[in-house]
Order: structure tokens, then C-alpha cells, then sequence
């Protein structure tokens, strides 16, 4: 996998046959509150040194992911849209940075339901994000959380589920990673040898959670199940030579996985 384009809020990269983009669709600040070590205890004078602040606060890249495969684009995860705080949205100036056409999207997968993840479905103004837009994956356990979003009500009858295991056409199949949502799912994408494991939020934040994989998130919704998850992928990663993509990784947020001391250690590519 190597990079092969990049400007503002995107970076396009080559792997195998396939074109990868990372878009940015911006950022979030989160307090240090919401980190939780053993004993679902938050930080307090106890947070490591090297955890990056911003004003105080963690700041979460907030990244969704196009796969191309020549035929047509698949877009993994869609940003918040308008749906939280201003700093995100900008998915749709970030896909005409990086030349791709709103028209050319034909799915969208999603890692999970949290709103900074679907939203994207739509633009500010209300109208479709994507138009000729023909399948809505959606893990199977989420489809009731999906379906409550009334914002996203025209969607929800297109919404078509699928499970860990399932194979999404030629490139992708799915690895269950459930914890941080009911469902919440990767995505590892193949081509010619490569692999990539657009891996949702297995991480949120990276300056900790790599070296302390067993630091879970306040709004996990089943800490232990994702703290698992978290070891496993991230073995799977190291051992399996998978390159990674994650949604609150730093922007492109794609990389390497290596084990290092009693944890692993984040290189990105
Ligand atoms: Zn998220």
C-alpha cells in the first residue's frame, strides 16, 4: 500500500488493484473524562504524559473511507454531517478535493450507528448526500438503532444487514469487532496480496491506546467486549501484516501495526 495523491482532506493511496481514499470530514474535542483505565476509573493527574492535548482536551480525527475498485466506489462510514458539533461535516468538500463525485457512490457500509458515522447520508441542506446511492449495509444487530435515527427515515426501508463473516462483494469481507457498539464491525479490504482493516473506532485515541490497548472509551457500550475486540484486531494487525484505517485515527489515519513492549505501537504508513 503506498500513497499516490493528497491534498486538503484527503490522501489516496494505491492497494493492489484498488484506490483507498481517506477523507477528512473533521474533528472532535472530547475531555480526558471519557477515558476509562481498570476499574472503569477515569484519568485524572494519572494521564500518561505522552496522551496529546489539545486546549486540555483529546482530539479525535473524524475519517471515513473511499474504496474504489474501477467498477465503482464503496464508502466506508460518512462523518457527522451537521448532526453534532461544526467541526465535522466537510465529508462532501473533502470528496470533491479528491476528485470523487458524489454520483459515483453506489454504497456505503457502515462500521456501526453512532451519529458521527451516518449522518453523512445527508447534507446540511437535507438533501442526499449520495444520489444514486443502490445499498446501505448496516450491521444486522444495529438495524433498530438505525432505525430510530428520523432524520435518516427515507433510508431506513434500503437498509440491508449484514453479519461478521459475510463477504461484501469481490474485495471485503467483514470481522466482527463488537463492544464499542452492538455490531460494530471492520471491513478488511484485499487486493493482489494486500490487505487493509478499516477497523471503525477500535481506537479512539491512538496517542494512548495502542501502548494501553486495555484503556476503554466512556461511551463503549460493553467496555470488556471492547477492550477484546481491541486486543484481538490489533493482533490480528501485527501478526497478519494488515495495514489499518480508523475513523478517529489522525488524519489519513492509515498504518502499521507492530507489537512493542507489553503493547503495540502505531506507525502510520
Ligand atoms: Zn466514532
Amino acid at each position: 500500500m503506498h500513497r499516490i495523491a493528497s491534498g486538503e482532506l484527503y490522501w489516496t493511496y494505491a492497494l493492489g488493484d484498488l484506490r483507498i481514499t481517506a477523507l477528512r470530514d473533521g474533528y472532535v474535542d472530547m475531555p480526558i473524562g471519557r477515558l476509562r483505565q481498570e476499574g472503569d476509573r477515569p484519568f485524572g493527574d494519572d494521564l500518561p504524559k505522552e496522551v496529546t492535548l489539545v486546549g486540555g482536551q483529546l482530539r479525535l480525527s473524524v475519517n471515513a473511507f473511499a474504496i474504489d475498485d474501477g467498477n465503482g466506489i464503496t464508502l466506508v462510514d460518512t462523518g457527522a454531517s451537521n448532526a453534532w458539533h461544526p467541526s465535522m461535516g466537510r465529508l462532501p468538500q473533502a470528496m470533491d478535493k479528491a476528485g470523487i463525485d458524489a454520483g459515483t457512490i453506489r454504497a456505503v457500509c457502515f462500521t456501526h450507528t453512532h451519529l458521527d458515522h451516518i449522518h453523512g447520508l445527508v447534507l446540511a441542506d437535507g438533501r442526499d448526500a449520495f444520489p444514486r446511492l443502490a445499498r446501505l449495509l448496516v450491521p444486522r444487530q444495529e438495524l433498530g438503532l438505525f432505525r430510530t435515527e428520523a432524520r435518516l427515515a427515507r433510508f431506513h426501508a434500503m437498509a440491508e444487514p449484514f453479519d461478521a463473516g459475510d463477504r461484501l462483494g469481490a474485495h471485503v469481507d467483514v470481522v466482527g469487532a463488537h463492544g464499542h457498539e452492538v455490531g460494530h464491525s471492520c471491513f478488511r479490504v484485499s487486493s493482489d496480496g494486500e490487505s487493509l482493516l478499516i477497523w471503525g473506532d477500535t481506537v479512539h485515541v491512538p496517542s494512548l491506546q495502542f501502548d494501553r490497548p486495555e484503556v476503554t472509551w466512556e461511551f463503549d457500550d460493553d467496555q470488556d467486549q471492547a477492550r477484546e475486540s481491541r486486543l484481538r484486531l490489533l493482533a490480528l494487525a501485527a501478526e497478519d501484516n494488515h495495514f489499518i484505517a480508523g475513523a478517529h485515527l489522525d488524519s489519513p489515519g492509515i498504518g502499521r501495526v507492530v507489537r512493542s513492549g507489553g503493547g503495540f505501537r502505531f506507525e502510520p504508513l
